[in-house]
């Protein structure tokens, strides 16, 4: 039906407003994970207005330590100037404009993520204006569901909390969850015997294992740990070592048994061919709100298909962001194909997020142990603005 008013417009929209929405909410328990203690929880999002009246929704990844203003500064200051005016179905051409633009402060980190909400919404602008999700913009659906695993097993304490940690893991999979990551890097004796406790609580259920340190430890530290879980099947270990020690990582993949993976704190196609060139993982793990949106993630999708590295995107913001790795998972096509092939799955962080569920006018969820892909027109999300108002800064 919109193919019909863009006709007469021969395509043509145009931006008239890009608004930044910054949320922040204190949390009753902070939790930690190997990097610090989170005690509220943020998002940057940001909504892209058109004269046809048209808005895109895109979110910023927002780490739990990051204050979101930055990303916010960057789109307000840096990139909105060089949008308004332009037509927000020339996505390609507008990532390359702000690329180009912020190179020279830019590349890494929050301007990448601010370049990533904005390059998000004007994907989900594309969306509506052809009357398809966005999964069909970048060539059709592989999967019309996926499998989510509970990412969890945050500190509340410190150390020591084995034996809650392993009570978590059966409630994650009482509630619907057969995969989880347990969030580990808290030293590693600690670690160990949060996994036996763990591997104890749940032997003989149908349960397979992630592990993530954030990159807590050094290489020898990071060798050790691995090889005490050697025979836990994990699925992957997740950033194993620190973003810049690329041989650090080819290390591990030498000689560990279980895949490494990485990429949350890589960005855009230049940052993730270095990361394969090195050899560095057997699962990437960009970001839709910090590896350059969907943009980037077509670029880095089809890096890592020429190299047989396998593409599961990273996951920790509210539903925005949610929705965002929902299409490119859809899209995502097999490294290795094969009649039983290993598909991406979906992470679903289980802490405490107050505005996560409620953002969105029907939230994500997993039901029977699967979470249906949105097939509206761009994300499939409809944001409800009273939460905005009442999370705003
Ligand atoms: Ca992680």
């Amino acid at each position: 039906m919109f193919l019909a008013k863009i006709d007469k417009r021969r395509y043509k929209l145009k931006i008239t407003d890009i608004r930044i929405h910054v949320l922040k909410s204190a949390l009753a328990e902070p939790f930690a994970f190997s990097q610090g203690w989170v005690r509220s929880r943020s998002a940057t999002l940001v909504e892209v207005l058109t004269d046809a009246g048209l808005i895109g929704w895109g979110e910023a990844f927002a780490q739990g330590l990051e204050p979101p203003e930055i990303a916010a500064a960057a789109i307000e200051h840096a990139l909105k100037p060089l949008l308004l005016g332009a037509d927000p179905l020339d996505t390609e051409v507008l990532w390359h404009r702000m690329y180009h633009a912020t190179r020279d402060y830019g590349r890494k980190g929050s301007v990448v993520a601010a370049i990533s909400a904005v390059d998000v919404a004007l994907w989900d602008i594309a969306g509506k204006a052809y009357a398809v999700p966005i999964y069909q913009l970048l060539g059709g659906a592989f999967r019309s569901r996926v499998e989510p695993y509970a990412t969890g097993f945050y500190r509340i304490h410190g150390q020591g909390e084995a034996a809650r940690l392993a009570e978590e893991a059966i409630r994650h999979h009482e509630s619907g969850f057969r995969l989880m990551k347990v969030k580990l890097g808290y030293g590693v004796d600690d670690d160990i015997a949060c996994m036996r406790a763990i591997g104890r609580a749940i032997e003989g259920r149908d349960i397979t294992l992630m592990i993530d340190t954030n990159h807590a430890y050094g290489r020898a530290a990071a060798l050790h740990l691995g090889r005490a879980l050697a025979d836990y099947k994990l699925r992957w270990y997740e950033e194993p070592v620190v973003p810049e020690d690329l041989r650090g990582y080819g290390e591990m993949r030498d000689k560990l048994s279980m895949p490494i993976a990485g990429g949350e704190n890589e960005h855009t196609l230049y940052g993730f061919r270095e990361l394969f060139a090195a050899g560095a993982v057997d699962v990437a793990q960009p970001d839709l709100g910090s590896c350059g949106g969907i943009s980037a993630a077509r670029h880095i999708v089809a890096l890592a298909q020429a190299h047989g590295v396998a593409v599961n995107p990273h996951v920790w913001g509210s539903a925005v962001a949610q929705a965002a790795s929902l299409q490119l998972i859809a899209a995502l096509p097999l490294p290795h194909h094969s009649l039983f092939a290993q598909e991406p799955v979906f992470e679903y962080d289980r802490s405490s997020h107050p505005f996560r569920q409620q953002l969105i006018t029907r939230p994500i969820e997993q039901h029977g142990g699967w979470v249906t892909i949105p097939s509206g027109h761009g994300l499939g999300i409809e944001v409800d603005r009273a939460v905005l108002e009442r999370y705003r800064v």
